[in-house]
């Protein structure tokens, strides 16, 4: 039988495993305009210690059997992806397709956008430059990124004051119920200030600032050479609105349905931060989706007519309800805040042992048959 003809868009946390598990069973082909994937969990880790994780894997190295296309999606049709590559515009025919593109920061340095390993490297190099020289350091945004790059700064440069930024009236208001305070309150003990309902106004979004001042739109002016934008992730759905502007809402995420397909289309599923059910936009969400879309993909990929296939829906996540209650909120290398569906934990050695030591890239290289501590 021939093999159906998978092409998955992105290759971030969902779309590198969804690819990688189903390349021995189906003709595989990745989009993504990246050689590599980077594991996001790593940045602030590597922000302090450029080299301390094997954070990053090319997609050669674990999708031997797949083809990887090198360029951006610009238009879906209901069999058929068109890709802009350096060599212009590819059509890549399907019979399934997986929608995976997830989100970017207002700053492309907190989530990897760089084509090739090395001028990622590069990026990150002169970032921990700037910061390591830093006289005073804002960070914008206290949701989990914001929190992480806040709490590894001040463990790995104690003599730079550091300040955080954040627009709502307390941090991390999406987290579990009790990591707000009490991130605030280790995060003020060790000497972090906090600043909350306020929104920085100048240096312009992703910009640096140059008169080392940072204005506020309360009016105050704080005085720091550096800023970490850490702030404003967005969906990147936008060739899905070229093809079906009644498929994407108006906040970019994309109508999925109960079995993470997208809405009208039944070959083509969804993953990851673009889904818009009514969850955490996480990778331990993405990882749910690629279990439930990987087990209906072997099925629908064993049947010559996918109408006999009887598919398994997919239960949501909901934060705070069963599943949707895991999170580790990493703070510095050996500290954190975790949430277990039993409950929430300050002990920091859970934390340490599950994520702090090497946020998650062990896990995740290991999950690929790599080697989980080097290149
Ligand atoms: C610094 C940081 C720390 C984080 N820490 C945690 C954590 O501890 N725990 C947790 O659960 N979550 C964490 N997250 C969130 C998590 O990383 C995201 O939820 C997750 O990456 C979403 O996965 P995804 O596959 O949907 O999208 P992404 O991982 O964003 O991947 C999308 C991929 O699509 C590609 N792409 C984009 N547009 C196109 C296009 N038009 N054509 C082809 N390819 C395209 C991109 O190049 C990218 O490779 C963190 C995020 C960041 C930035």
């Amino acid at each position: 039988m021939n093999r159906k003809k998978l092409v998955v868009v992105g290759g971030g946390a969902a779309g590198h495993k969804i690819a990688h598990d189903l390349s021995a069973i189906m003709e595989v082909t990745l989009i993504d305009p990246k050689t590599y994937w980077e594991v996001p969990m790593a940045l602030p880790r590597l922000l302090v210690q450029p080299d301390e994780l094997p954070a990053r894997m090319t997609f050669k190295s674990f999708l031997p059997d797949a083809r990887h296309v090198q360029g951006y999606a610009t238009r879906i049709a209901n069999n058929s992806v068109i890709v802009e590559t350096s060599n212009g515009s590819e059509t890549i025919p399907f019979d399934y397709a997986v929608i995976s593109t997830g989100s970017r920061y207002i700053d492309p340095l907190i989530k990897a956008e760089k084509a090739t390993e090395l001028e990622r490297i590069a990026e990150i190099e002169v970032a921990h430059q700037r910061l390591k020289a830093a006289r005073r350091i804002v960070v914008i945004g206290g949701g989990p990124v914001g929190v992480e790059i806040t709490a590894e700064l001040r463990e790995t440069f104690p003599k730079i004051p550091v300040t955080l930024v954040h627009a709502a009236d307390r941090l991390l208001e999406n987290a579990p119920d009790k990591f707000p305070e009490w991130a605030k309150k280790d995060l003020e003990s060790k000497g972090v200030t906090i600043i909350l309902k306020d929104l920085v106004v100048e240096p312009k979004l992703g910009e640096q600032p140059v008169d080392g001042k940072i204005k506020l739109k309360s009016g105050r002016v704080l005085d720091a050479d550096t800023v970490v934008w850490a702030a404003g992730a967005k969906p990147l759905t936008d060739f899905v609105k070229t093809s079906w502007p009644e498929l994407v809402e108006a906040n970019g995420l994309i109508k999925t349905d109960s079995y993470l397909r997208l809405e009208q289309h039944p070959n083509i599923f969804v993953a990851g931060d673009v889904t818009n059910l009514p969850e955490g936009r996480l990778a331990i969400t993405a990882s749910f989706h690629v279990v439930s879309i990987v087990e209906n993909l072997k099925a629908l990929a064993s049947k010559s007519f996918a109408k006999d296939t009887k598919l398994k829906p997919y239960a949501p996540k909901v934060p705070g309800k069963g599943l949707g209650k895991l999170m580790i909120l990493t703070l510095g290398r050996n500290d954190g805040l975790s949430s277990l569906p039993f409950g929430q934990l300050r002990f920091s050695f859970i934390a340490r042992n599950m994520k702090s030591q090497n946020m998650f890239v062990g896990k995740y290289r290991k999950d690929l048959g790599l080697n989980p501590t080097k290149t």
